[in-house]
């Protein structure tokens, strides 16, 4: 089946399911986005286009990267970028832009400054393992449990949204000193299970921090053996990196979560000016599900619950932000209005895609992401 996407995400002409063609159209959405240098430099070099001055992602084919360019006289040109080798997969196409990047920067050589994907890759070489662990567990929720770790000392603190991998349980092999997160890529997830949590909170004066982690079962292998884990169970970890990254001018801040969003929601809301507003809509099972939020005059917290049905297969979250948009005197400015959450994939795809058809909120004013997907 042809996988297709939303009009205002580029479209993948691949012969993929439905869902992995969403995700990765999704995932070419999040590189025009977060990397529009990176994208910008392989037009530039590799597009025949060397003015160009913006540059959007079209879609991607087994013919290679489709963009829209940009010039000086202010006209858009499209750009058809091939691939060196034919692609099938997504994994394939992934490889293939990273391939497009390197080839770019072989073009213009090392005289241009490095791009923020290129930048990330050198980052990722430095982060190296932390060896934590477990020194306490707190149950904020029937389905929410707050993980202290020790031993994050190393762990550069970015604040925000910071997020980090953990694995329960680490095999000998990523403890060794220089193994680094790239080196992951090297050891299949069934052997050395881990996932991405965010850091709800770090005091780095004891070299602790706190993980709100959602308990979905036990067929979650990363989430059930944190679960399982009590004080001294080795964690390792490694980050950070953050994505709450406001563009200037923003005034009101619109946070959206699911309950695995709900810590990155509140180390925001933490970290935010004093004058500034903020409207939280977050998802919990029912009114049993709700965690304390650090609330204050200008923030307004607006739950939602999903009465009864399974996490991320509602549109709640959708329906709450509506109602939101309409009924809160904080949003009226639409103008100043940041929207950043997380949550499941599709549920984030529906919620992006309608914030941009109905709002008209420029595309630097929506962050949201996929936390975790249901289809899997
Ligand atoms: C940047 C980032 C930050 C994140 N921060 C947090 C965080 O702070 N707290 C947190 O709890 N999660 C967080 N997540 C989500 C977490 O990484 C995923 O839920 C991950 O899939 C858990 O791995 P697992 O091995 O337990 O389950 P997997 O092996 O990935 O999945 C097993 C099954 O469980 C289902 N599943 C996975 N997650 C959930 C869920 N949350 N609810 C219901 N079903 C689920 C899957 O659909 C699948 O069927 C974050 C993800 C990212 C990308």
């Amino acid at each position: 089946m042809t996988g297709t996407t939303a009009a205002v995400l580029p479209a993948v002409d691949f012969d993929l399911p439905a869902d992995e063609a969403a995700e990765l159209a999704e995932g070419l959405d999040h590189i025009g986005d977060e990397h529009p240098d990176t994208v910008l430099l392989v037009a530039r070099a590799l597009g025949a286009e060397p003015d160009a001055r913006s540059v959007d992602i079209l879609g991607v084919g087994p013919d290679g990267l489709r963009l829209a360019v940009g010039t000086t006289d202010g006209s858009q040109r499209p750009v058809q970028i091939p691939f060196r080798t034919p692609v099938r997969t997504s994994l394939e196409i992934y490889g293939a832009l990273m391939g497009l990047v390197a080839a770019a920067r072989g073009v213009v050589g090392t005289g241009e400054p490095l791009t923020s994907i290129e930048a990330e890759f050198l980052e990722d070489q430095t982060m190296t393992t932390v060896a934590a662990t477990v020194s306490a567990c707190r149950l904020l929720a029937p389905n929410l449990l707050e993980i202290t770790l020790a031993g994050l000392a190393p762990l550069p603190l970015r604040g925000g949204d910071e997020y980090v991998v953990l694995m329960p349980d680490p095999p000998a092999e990523v403890l060794r000193p220089g193994f680094s997160v790239q080196d992951l890529a090297g050891i299949p997830l069934e052997a050395a299970p881990r996932a991405a949590y965010t850091m709800r909170a770090r005091r780095p004066a004891s070299g602790e921090g706190d993980v709100w982690l959602v308990l979905h079962g036990d067929e979650g292998a990363v989430s059930s053996r944190l679960a399982a884990a009590g004080p001294g169970t080795p964690i390792a970890v490694w980050g950070t990196r953050r994505s709450y990254d406001p563009p200037a001018g923003v005034r009101t801040h619109l946070l959206v979560c699911d309950e695995t969003a709900l810590g990155a929601v509140a180390a925001v809301l933490d970290g935010l000016a004093p004058d500034a507003r903020a409207v939280v809509v977050a998802e919990t099972a029912d009114a049993g599900g709700r965690p304390d939020l650090p609330v204050r005059p200008g923030v307004e917290v607006r739950w939602v619950d999903r009465s009864g049905a399974a996490p991320g297969t509602t549109p709640a979250l959708l329906d709450g932000v509506r109602a939101a948009l309409a009924e809160s005197p904080l949003l009226a400015d639409r103008d100043g209005v940041f929207v950043f959450g997380a949550g499941e994939a599709a549920r984030m795809r529906e919620l992006r895609t309608s914030l941009r058809q109905e709002t008209g909120l420029a595309r630097d004013r929506v962050r949201l992401t996929g936390y975790w997907n249901a289809a899997r």
